[in-house]
């Protein structure tokens, strides 16, 4: 047996592959630098033009254009007019944004543990942490794949609560055929540099809901009405703010890169998948690495590729795999700490080991291995052989 490179051996790779990367091409550099040099730096024509293209691509209405995911959930929270004494119900296998979101606004994230298999949220424990308080429910397509939306939203429904789609890990996703972005009453996207499509930073919202829609476009600019008509008649200096809101607008050069990496959207799901099957085929055949299960009739945007390794139903040593993956030249990560854990929701809400025991379990268990388009097939069969070497000796 070879000798790991954390024992002194020869490792797979001598530079680290990334967990996941930005993939940047000549159109996209010519893009940006033709938004520099117009007369639009921040809110102009690019920004309506990605919202435009976006709507479209995930089959909403209206796109909404934000800084980032997170301001993107701010929005979607603030929408739905959620605040102090509301509850949220969250999944704990997520970005910890996904719960701040509801913080920002005065509410309580409720946690509900997710599914073993999928570790997608739970319907189940869903309803049992619905009360007279809870005002929706925000659902996180976990790694890409979409969360149960046709039992979702007749929970959602039967409960008169609404239905968030945190999509940060789904952008080009679909569920029995329907996109990501037209499933839930708003659906959130992030441009961070490591997501499907970069602005380098960026979020957008979706909806069907025109009403919504508008709040959240007043919400990104300080709360201030758009009425043109009504400045017209006052004077074009005339505004009135209405609401409390953000400075969490998109500029145009960041649009502009965000609309030229749309354009790619499709080739690079399609690779994802196709990287995604060679590691699904090749982990059938070793023993205690155990991908995650895609349900049927859900289209994976394969965000991330999370193994779970395990030996006779128990973890292994998963710091010392880490690390000799790492030393190895394979960058993994670990996606995510359950939110509920963090010092912040312990001391502010009394949470903490316990309370969603599928979650905590599987934390212990979970590596995301590289998974980013630009990967070579050579990428791909060095983590592969990775994969393979360490777990066999740990
Ligand atoms: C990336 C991400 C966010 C936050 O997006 P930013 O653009 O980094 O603010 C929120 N939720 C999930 C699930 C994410 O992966």
């Amino acid at each position: 047996m070879p000798k790991l490179a954390i024992d002194g051996g020869k490792p797979v790779r001598d530079t680290i592959l990334p967990y996941g990367h930005q993939l940047i091409d000549e159109d996209d550099v010519s893009a940006v630098a033709q938004a520099l040099r117009s007369d639009w730096l921040t809110t102009g024509p690019r920004v309506d033009e990605f919202e435009e293209a976006f709507a479209e691509r995930v089959q909403g209405q209206h796109a909404v254009a934000v800084s980032s995911g997170t301001a993107a959930l701010h929005a979607a929270i603030f929408a739905i007019a959620i605040g102090p004494g509301d509850e949220v119900i969250v999944p704990p296998i997520t970005f910890a944004a996904s719960a701040n979101c509801v913080v920002y606004q005065g509410g309580t994230p409720v946690f509900a543990d997710v599914e073993p298999d999928t570790l997608l949220i739970d319907l189940n424990r869903v309803q049992e942490k619905i009360t007279p308080r809870t005002r929706a429910i925000l659902a996180v397509d976990y790694a890409g794949q979409p969360c149960d939306y046709d039992g979702l939203a007749t929970v959602a429904k039967d409960n008169g609560v609404a239905l968030i789609a945190d999509a940060c890990h789904a952008l080009g996703a679909d569920y029995h055929g329907r996109a990501v972005g037209s499933l839930a009453d708003i659906t959130t996207f992030s441009l961070h540099a490591v997501k499907h499509i970069t602005a380098g930073e960026g979020g957008v919202c979706s909806t069907n809901d025109e009403r919504l829609g508008e709040r959240m476009r007043i919400f990104r600019n300080h709360g201030i009405m758009q009425d043109f008509r009504q400045r017209e008649a006052l004077g074009s200096w005339f505004y009135e703010m209405t609401e409390l809101g953000f400075n969490y607008r998109l500029t145009d050069i960041q649009s502009a890169l965000a609309l030229s990496q749309l354009k790619h959207l499709d080739d690079w799901i399609a690779r994802r998948r196709e990287i995604a099957h060679e590691y699904d085929r090749a982990f059938a055949a070793i023993a205690g690495v155990n991908p995650l299960v895609t349900q049927s009739g859900r289209g994976h945007a394969h965000h991330l590729y999370v193994i779970r390794v395990e030996r006779d139903g128990l973890g292994v040593d998963r710091r010392r795999l880490f690390e000799a993956l790492r030393c190895e030249g394979i960058g993994v990560n670990v996606h995510y700490i359950p939110v509920h854990l963090h010092p912040f929701y312990r001391s502010r809400q009394g949470t903490g080991p316990g309370l969603c025991p599928v979650a905590e379990a599987a934390y212990e268990t979970i590596l995301s291995l590289p998974m980013f388009p630009a990967m070579t097939d050579r990428d791909v069969g060095d983590v592969i052989t990775a994969v393979a070497k360490v777990t066999s000796s740990i």
